[in-house]
């Protein structure tokens, strides 16, 4: 397999260095872009395995180049952000970044983080299932990434699907947070468990707003279960 190919993009050059330094101690292959524009040029370049955006940025932002890659792509995309606020974090994932890493951070836990994001990238592409799960009138086509409530089509960005897809797989049974943030964050978010609330409230407008029976149910101190009643 040809080595992963990462789009590092950050504008202080000792910073760069040295991520590119250790990613491609790790072998990957690195390329930097050190604005928002010169990212986004590069980004239509070529296939991404993953891209590695810092928040603050010359010319264009980090949100806004993630805006405009989630036009066309779903290459897995890890924020870096100096903001500390769980607020920023929540949109930045809202704007459709999988992942992020506050600054300071330990190289290694960039490099686990990069680790798991392309892993779960190159699952879901080998996926070739024909799974298609239902909840009543709740329908996701899993190989076709498609979700149809009462045969209307429901748009998801990728977390959103992979969480209801998730919960789904596992209907009925009661989830709690922790274990969703495993399975679809893919790592332990210590402490952070309202991510997925905030992504379950997502859900429950596209999924369960305008329809009866409510699927999306909340058990109070435990977590969440998908079920018909
Ligand atoms: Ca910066």
């Amino acid at each position: 397999m040809s080595p992963a190919k990462i789009l590092l993009v950050e504008d202080e050059p000792n910073v760069a260095q040295f991520i590119q330094l250790e990613l491609r101690h790790e072998g990957y292959e690195v390329t930097v872009a050190a604005d928002g524009e010169q990212a986004l040029a590069l980004f239509h370049q070529t296939d991404w395995s993953l891209i590695l955006l810092d928040w603050m940025l010359p010319k264009l932002d980090g949100l806004e180049v993630c805006r405009r890659i989630r036009r066309t792509s779903e290459v897995p995309i890890i924020l870096l952000t100096a903001r500390d606020y769980i607020g920023d974090k929540i949109a930045g994932l809202d704007t459709g970044a999988d992942d992020y890493i506050t600054k300071p951070f330990e190289i290694e836990e960039l490099l686990a983080r990069v680790r798991t994001n392309i892993r779960r990238n190159h699952r879901e592409m080998n996926r070739s299932s024909t799974d298609v799960l239902q909840v009543e009138d709740l329908v996701i086509d899993i190989r076709k990434r498609q979700v149809t409530r009462a045969e209307e089509r429901i748009e998801l960005t990728q977390r959103e699907f992979e969480l209801l897809h998730f919960l789904m797989q596992h209907q009925g049974e009661v989830i709690s947070r922790e274990r969703l943030l495993s399975a679809v964050w893919g790592y332990d978010f210590a402490g952070e468990t309202n991510v997925v609330d905030v992504y379950i409230r997502y859900l429950r407008n596209k999924v369960d707003r305008k329809h009866i029976p409510k699927l999306i149910h909340t058990i109070r101190g435990v977590g969440y279960v998908i079920r018909s009643g």
